[in-house]
């Protein structure tokens, strides 16, 4: 009990770091641990029913958060270039990335491609 008070009261000092109280009091490292930890015990960690997907999380749930940004505006307004940056497409890659781009939804894009023609492949 001597030691343990020993090791608080060098804790509290704040002046040792743990390593070297633990070679002043002659004890492991890990006691010194236990000892601090016990001294300022941490919160426990609060666990709820996640309102949406009903896991029990730590709220706020960062599952749903990462599902909810992932439909927002946002995410959805990332627009690819006209062209692939850089490629050189062979004309049925490239009718393959003017599909793409219709299937996402960005057929304004298609039409500004078309605009633009692509001499290989004529574009619908
Ligand atoms: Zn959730």
């Amino acid at each position: 009990m001597r030691r343990r008070e020993q090791i608080e009261r060098l804790l509290l000092e704040g002046l040792k770091s743990h390593y070297e109280i633990s070679v002043v009091v002659g004890v492991p490292v890990v006691t010194v641990l236990n000892v601090e930890s016990e001294l300022s015990p941490k919160p426990p960690i609060l666990r709820a029913v996640c309102p949406d997907c009903g896991m029990l999380v730590v709220l706020p749930c960062c599952a749903c958060e990462a599902q909810a940004e992932a439909k927002s505006p946002s995410m959805l307004e990332i627009v690819p270039p006209l062209k692939p940056i850089g490629l050189d497409l062979k004309p049925n890659h490239y009718k393959r990335y003017v599909a793409v781009l219709k299937r996402r939804g960005m057929s304004a894009l298609v039409d500004q491609i078309n605009g633009d023609s692509h001499p290989e492949a004529p574009l619908q």
